[in-house]
């Protein structure tokens, strides 16, 4: 009897899990683990960070949509031991496998920024969440006590997609809060380093973007690049000039970029900011029975050559791939190549708005169509990961 064991049950794993569940021989052993009960849809982390939506609108209970074979344990991975095949956790015992899919998710990365740690607040998990709304929401009430002006501004570093839908989110969230304290206007403020954001996008939905958010009160800073984090403000030079500029702020939340589990760098993988290069078939050079998809992996782009950028999509159809290759090499069958074909790339911006690139049929979408392509696709994701009961947890 073959034991496959995954590890994290975010889109890669659970979607690992609903499908092996489909297709693995009657007498395989499937385990799922992850550290929480709940499976949390990270794509809409940033809703509860404005404030716009409750941890319990954005995850489910995890066991609640298993399919019987999966067995789901609750315990939190510390290594993988992958010459000896077993897992050990904190708070377990040591777990043997025949398979393993490596599916931890990701964490925020600081890129060893002086000061972001201790004076900005990362989003990265429903705690930190939670956690940028409570800051958000206790600064602006705290105005009028104050008077402290930066009570008011909130900056937002990195506008790569989290940010800016964290951006988008926000600008509803500042007319209530504004109303609700009753204080002068909230001030927004995104600090980018790269010339343009959205670069992903054609460049007319980026201008869309740009425009909404202007239009709607937020500073977008473009080539401006941080430098270090203060207690209440953020460091940045300008384009080529050395001199340093400040802007300050007592919310300032951090999105600059990501990495991989720090499972991968504790389990002495050769890896790039946590994330290990897989081959074709979404496993481990001379470890086959070492699958690692997700936020974790490095799956190369043939066109580009470099990894293809990580997302809950990616996440969900490299899942399908994997858990179809371990069935395969059960069945001593070829394995197949994963090849990623996108369905498009959207970012919302706040409940009603957004920018949509769908590839087939190619499509270009701004404002309430792009929103109403984002809840479909939320739709499409809830169901890959919970079937019918995923989708009526919402
Ligand atoms: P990211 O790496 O995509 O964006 C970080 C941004 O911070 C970049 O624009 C970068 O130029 C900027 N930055 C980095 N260092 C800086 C500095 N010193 N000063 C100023 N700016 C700096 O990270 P993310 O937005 O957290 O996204 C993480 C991953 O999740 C990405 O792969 C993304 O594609 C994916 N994601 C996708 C979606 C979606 O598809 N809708 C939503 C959220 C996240």
């Amino acid at each position: 009897m073959a034991h496959i064991v995954i590890l994290g049950a975010g889109y890669a794993g659970l979607g690992t899990a609903r499908k092996l569940a489909k297709i693995a021989p009657a007498d395989t052993k499937i385990d799922l683990i992850d550290r929480n009960t709940k499976h949390v849809e990270s794509i809409e982390l940033y809703q509860v960070a404005a404030g716009s939506a409750d941890a319990d609108k954005i995850s489910f209970d995890i066991r609640g949509v298993l399919p019987n074979n999966v067995n789901f344990i609750q315990a939190n991975v510390s290594k993988i031991d992958y010459e000896n095949k077993t897992v050990e956790f904190s708070d377990h015992d040591d777990m043997t496998y025949d398979y393993v899919v490596v599916g931890l998710g990701f964490r925020s990365e600081n890129f060893g920024m002086e000061g972001a740690d201790q004076y900005s607040y990362k989003l990265q998990d429903i705690p930190t969440a939670e956690k940028i709304y409570e800051v958000i929401n206790s600064n602006i009430r705290n105005y009028k006590q104050s008077q402290d002006p930066n009570d008011l501004n909130i900056v937002v570093c990195g506008a790569g997609f989290t940010g800016i839908e964290l951006l988008g989110e926000l600008i509803d969230t500042a007319k209530i809060l504004k109303a609700k304290y009753d204080v002068p206007e909230i001030n927004i403020t995104s600090v980018e380093m790269a010339p343009q954001i959205l670069p992903m996008f054609d460049s007319e939905l980026a201008k869309y973007a740009v425009d909404f958010l202007s239009k709607n009160g937020i500073k977008i800073m473009t080539s401006a690049k941080i430098k270090k984090i203060e207690p209440n403000a953020v460091v940045y030079t300008k384009g080529d000039s050395e001199e340093e500029q400040r802007i300050y702020a007592n919310s300032i939340i951090w999105t600059v970029g990501v990495s991989g589990s720090d499972v991968i760098k504790d389990s002495g993988f050769e890896a790039r900011r946590n994330r290990i290069t897989v081959t074709d078939y979404l496993n481990v050079e001379d470890h086959p029975e070492l699958y690692v998809i997700g936020d974790d992996s490095a799956s190369m782009d043939p066109q580009s050559n470099r990894p293809l950028p990580t997302t809950g999509q990616l996440a969900l159809a490299q899942a399908e791939v994997a858990a179809e290759n371990i069935v395969a090499d059960l069945k001593k069958q070829p394995q197949k190549k994963f090849v990623y074909k996108s369905k498009g790339t959207i970012a919302s911006l706040g409940p009603s708005h957004g920018i949509a690139e769908i590839t087939k049929p190619h499509l270009k979408l701004k404002g309430s169509m792009a929103a109403l392509a984002k809840r479909f696709s939320f739709e499409q994701v809830l169901y890959e990961v919970g079937g019918i009961k995923g989708l009526q947890k919402k």
